[in-house]
């Protein structure tokens, strides 16, 4: 079975969120569940430098690939590059194309999008099909991944299978005519399913219906049921609604884009596809998040013996955020994006009475709005004993910072999968989460009963307001103080958890299993 990513952003070579780590790591996995596994991806300035950095060697083909684009026909280079696994290798297939990837940033150049990111992504969608004709690439499964290759599907069902499966479906219209004339290259196409998966259904690719033109689909899909949205061209929703599977990146997640609530209105759209829909957690990469490895750590430690190392950790990084050297105080902290998505205000809001009623220190690392960065930074002038701010990016501070407090804040208005409270987990910092997409699949609450039971990782509260988060804050202050056997143990269960990706990968194999079965089942 070969299962064929076709990705914006894969870890290494090119990274903004979480996509990138998911399509790094997810093909590794399944090589070694022993699929056949490849990464179609841009080749961006920034991989090219990847590769001038790295031992990894980066192999020209002279493979030169017509891709139509609005009225226009323009050529797309091949690069390829393996990534070992303890299985098959994965192949990576760079699409070369300076004028649209060889830019400084991925989407976007100081803040401000590129004008054209709709023509440069489906150009990059349609070369994935352009590319499995030329090297003639017996492909099973096409996995699309958010907005960015949302005509994959579109592509597969509309112009290349020879029948299109969803104007079969007698829910939706026919797809037009003329499809590509492949000669024998057909069957290429008709063996291909499609998946895409949703990793943060806020961003969907909008742009101007004009735009329709540039993707060289018949103007007969701008419709309300396939492309259109509100007046405007939508990437994503094109996808949902011609791709063979849906899946999001936790169970949880699934549920709540289906309601008006988390559905960024594409509810309806995602209710009507919600048996072909699947909720399948993220992993992380245990390798690098290993508080027994940790180069970046003073101390390191695991689920076994990490009263001491912890405790290490937890010091130096008291000194190193400038606050009182104390084991007993409690040090919360947190990670992140400053968003708005990220619910840190609530954070702001209750540092002044966490602060004086319950002297606990907080150590805050996080770049974004500027606004809730100056807040923090207020915060920490009115209370410099206590609140520690770091604005920017650092990964090296990250693993510290997740080593060395005590518990972690995460209080999101929605999070499709989140990775920062499975790290904190992963060091033992207990997390205080909102009771939401990801956060909900990943941190047992510590009520009586689990915590009596050995489930209890951490604490969750439901609605996003301050007074709600305060009282899980307060709970786990007590528990942290008064409980310490309890705390202990929540912390062993935390560190137990498994996080890892062969679990996930395992869930995907099963879905694009299926997918070939149903492709068995039908006319193929
Ligand atoms: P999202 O992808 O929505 O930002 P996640 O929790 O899924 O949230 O993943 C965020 C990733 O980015 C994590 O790996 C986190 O450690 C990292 N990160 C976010 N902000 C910072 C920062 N300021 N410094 C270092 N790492 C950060």
């Amino acid at each position: 079975m070969h299962i064929m990513f076709v990705a914006s952003e894969v870890a290494p070579y090119s990274k903004t969120g979480g996509l990138a780590d998911v399509c790094g790591a997810l093909p590794k996995e399944l090589a070694k569940l022993g699929c056949k596994t490849s990464i179609v991806t841009p080749l961006y300035k920034c991989a090219r430098d990847y590769f001038q950095h790295s031992t990894d060697r980066l192999n020209t083909t002279f493979e030169t690939l017509s891709i139509p684009i609005g009225s226009e026909v323009k050529r797309a280079g091949v690069q390829t590059a393996k990534i070992k696994t303890s299985g098959e290798d994965v192949d990576v297939y760079f699409i070369e194309h300076e004028d649209y990837f060889g830019r400084d940033g991925i989407y976007n150049y100081q803040g401000v999008d590129y004008s054209d990111n709709c023509e440069r992504f489906a150009f990059f969608s349609r070369a994935a099909f352009e590319l499995i004709r030329s090297l003639r690439l017996e492909v099973d499964v096409l996995h699309a991944n958010d907005w960015q290759t949302g005509l994959v599907p579109v592509y597969l069902d509309a112009l290349y299978r020879s029948t299109s499966r969803v104007g079969a479906s007698g829910f939706l219209e026919p797809a037009p005519r003329p499809r590509v004339n492949f000669g024998d290259s057909s069957n290429l196409f008709d063996r291909i399913q499609s998946v895409i998966t949703i990793h943060n259904l806020r961003h969907q690719g909008r742009f101007w219906r004009d735009a329709m033109e540039l993707t060289g689909l018949d103007w007969s899909l701008f419709t309300y049921d396939k492309m259109e949205f509100y007046g405007q061209l939508n990437l994503l929703k094109a996808g949902v609604v011609f791709s063979d599977a849906i899946t999001t990146v936790s169970p949880q997640y699934a549920k709540e884009i289906q309601t008006e609530a988390y559905g960024e209105r594409l509810q309806g759209v995602l209710q009507s596809r919600a048996n072909d829909l699947y909720g399948i957690l993220n992993g992380i990469d245990v390798d690098e998040w290993d508080p027994e490895k940790d180069s970046y750590l003073p101390a390191n430690f695991n689920s076994k013996n990490f009263k001491v190392g912890k405790a290490k950790c937890k010091e130096s990084l008291q000194r190193e955020a400038n606050l009182p050297v104390d084991p007993d105080v409690p040090l919360l902290g947190f990670v992140s994006r400053l968003d708005p998505q990220k619910g840190l205000d609530l954070v702001a809001d209750l540092v002044p009475t966490l602060v004086e009623e319950q002297n606990i220190q907080l150590v805050a690392l996080g770049s974004g709005d500027r606004t809730l960065a100056e807040r923090f930074n207020l915060l920490k002038r009115r209370y410099p004993r206590n609140v520690a701010v770091f604005n920017g990016f650092s990964v090296e501070l990250s693993h510290r910072i997740e080593a060395g407090i005590d518990i972690f804040l995460m209080p999101s208005r929605f999070e499709p999968c989140g990775l920062n409270q499975m790290y904190s987990l992963r060091y033992g910092s207990l997390p205080i989460v909102r009771d939401v997409g990801g956060l909900h699949d990943t941190v047992v609450n510590a009520s009586d009963e689990n915590i009596a039971n050995g489930t209890a990782n951490g604490f969750l509260f439901y609605w996003s307001e301050a007074e709600d988060m305060k009282k899980a804050v307060d709970w786990a202050l007590h528990c942290y103080r008064d409980r310490k056997k309890d705390w202990y143990n929540m912390m062993r269960a935390a560190m137990s958890s498994d996080l890892s990706w062969t679990n996930s990968a395992r869930q995907y194999k099963a879905l694009y299993e299926k997918l070939v079965a149903r492709r068995s089942d039908e006319r193929f």
